[in-house]
Order: C-alpha cells, then sequence, then structure tokens
C-alpha cells in the first residue's frame, strides 16, 4: 500500500537555500519512498523570535511506502543527520522537515508525537502556498478542497525564488 503524503522544509541557518536542497536530494533517497513533485524554493521572514535570520521553505510531494510513524521516524533521522540542535521554540534551525498531510488521514493525540494534518499547516502561507504549487487539488481529511481554504492569504511574507 502506498500513501502520497506532504514533507515540509525550512531552513533559516548554515545557507538555507543550500540546506533545503540537499534536504530534498536526500529526501529522494528516502527507502520504500518517492518523490513525485517538488515546490518552488521561499524566503520568508520568521514566525516567532524575529531576532532571526529568513526562512528557506519548500515542500514535496512524496509517495511512501511508509506508515506515518515511520515517515516521522525517518524525518527525524535525516534532521540528525543534518546536524539540527534543538533551540528555542520556533527558533532557528539548520533543518526543519515535517509531515504535512498524510493522504488524507487524521492523525491526532492517540498517536504520540504525531498530529497530522500538521497543527499550523492551514494557517502558514509558506505551506499552503507551496503545497498547491505540486498538487493543486489536493483534498483536506474533512473532504474540502485545500485550495478553497486560501482565499484570505496575504502572501506578501513570501517571496518565491527564480529557480536555478
Ligand atoms: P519541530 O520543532 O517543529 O521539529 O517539532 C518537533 C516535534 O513535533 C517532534 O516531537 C514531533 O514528534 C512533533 N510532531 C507532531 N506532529 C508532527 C508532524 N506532523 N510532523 C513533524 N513533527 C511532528
Amino acid at each position: 500500500m502506498t500513501t502520497d503524503a506532504i514533507v515540509g522544509i525550512g531552513s533559516n541557518l548554515c545557507g538555507p537555500i543550500e540546506q533545503v536542497q540537499n534536504a530534498i536530494a536526500r529526501l529522494s533517497r528516502l527507502a520504500s519512498t518517492e518523490v513525485l513533485a517538488q515546490s518552488s524554493l521561499y524566503m520568508s521572514s520568521p514566525q516567532g523570535p524575529q531576532d532571526q535570520q529568513d526562512f528557506c521553505n519548500a515542500v514535496v510531494l512524496i509517495r511512501t511506502q511508509l506508515s506515518a510513524v515511520e515517515l516521522l521516524f525517518s524525518l527525524q533521522a535525516i534532521e540528525d543527520e543534518f546536524g539540527r540542535v534543538k533551540t528555542r521554540h520556533w527558533g532557528e534551525r539548520i533543518i526543519d522537515l515535517d509531515i504535512i498531510f498524510f493522504g488524507q488521514d487524521k492523525i491526532t493525540q492517540d498517536t504520540p508525537h504525531l498530529v497530522v494534518p500538521h497543527p499550523y499547516a492551514l494557517e502558514r502561507d509558506f505551506v499552503v502556498i507551496p503545497v498547491l504549487e505540486v498538487t493543486p487539488n489536493w483534498v483536506l481529511p474533512c473532504g474540502t478542497h485545500l485550495a478553497e481554504t486560501v482565499n484570505e492569504f496575504d502572501s506578501h511574507n513570501l517571496q518565491k525564488l527564480a529557480s536555478p
């Protein structure tokens, strides 16, 4: 069985653009998983503490045979490989990998350490806009099209980088 899922990628340390590109390359080598599409790279100002660099963000659409928990552990292992160190809440990071959507699954507190859709996914333009770029027809667990939820987005904070 395979599941189409969205992984969110973010970085604001040690060459954020290169870190995000490297993370996409690393995800394409993930076991039992295929990267179907990658979004453009976007720069945005930080949420939370403002005394940190801008973030580079992107998402990938993957098709995986992993379960959601197996995928979470794989993403955490990649974060460790990249040398991620836990800092303050919403603080600076070499790499952040999140499961944004896992098929149409809704995963709540019953599963330790995993909430899907990602709790802040729908509030973040740097998540929703790249997701719609790779999969314009994505359907949320509630049955609503993601595209229908974004009318009120003010994405002036988001700068799309030119393709390499
Ligand atoms: P962060 O600092 O954003 O990397 O958050 C890491 C923590 O969020 C870890 O303890 C994860 O277990 C937890 N978490 C909960 N839901 C998710 C999700 N959908 N994707 C990634 N991490 C998640």
